[in-house]
């Protein structure tokens, strides 16, 4: 596997790539120092370069091969790095936050379309009951504003909730 080209951002300098034995050698001969921030290719947050190449303690965090399920160990700031378990499967070092996050917004997807259904059905009870006037004989079209309504209502919130998804 082709290791993650990173990039650095030094003090007054503009952001650039460079190659994790760059930081390796750069933070060794100490012209990269600790106000410096790099992340890869894969990462859209910064951090310490002393972190990267474990001159200061970084946290750990563990999470399970979707292959073999065993408990893998990796660093938080590898999050997005593509990795290799020991049983050969690759994969993304995940992302807890945003994890639970788009998990979240799934759930709220489905009670969106919990709630859009059952909108549609008070929607069409609400029809149904207007016909049903009509046919009963009325002499005049009643309709039920109430059901058909709330129904409205209940379809388009859980329409706006289910597309709240990311
Ligand atoms: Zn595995």
């Amino acid at each position: 596997m082709i290791p993650p080209r990173y990039f650095i951002k030094e003090f007054g300098k503009p952001e650039s790539p460079i190659v994790l034995t760059g930081i390796q050698d750069g933070v060794e001969k100490g012209w990269i120092d600790a106000k410096s921030l790099v992340r890869s290719e894969y990462q859209d947050f910064w951090y310490s370069p002393l972190e990267l190449v474990g001159k200061e303690p970084t946290p750990g965090m563990r999470f399970a091969c979707p292959q073999c399920k065993k408990m893998t160990l990796s660093r938080k700031i590898d999050m997005g790095n593509p990795i290799r378990c020991a049983c050969g499967h690759e994969m993304t070092v995940p992302d807890p936050a945003r994890r639970q996050a788009s998990e979240m917004a799934r759930t709220a997807a489905l009670a969106g379309k919990g709630r859009m259904k059952f909108g549609i059905i008070v929607m069409v009870f609400g029809i149904v009951s207007s016909v049903a006037s009509y046919m009963a004989g009325y002499h005049h079209f009643m309709l039920v504003y109430g059901p058909i309504g709330a129904g409205a209502v209940l379809t388009y919130s859980g329409w706006q909730m289910s597309r709240s998804r990311k």
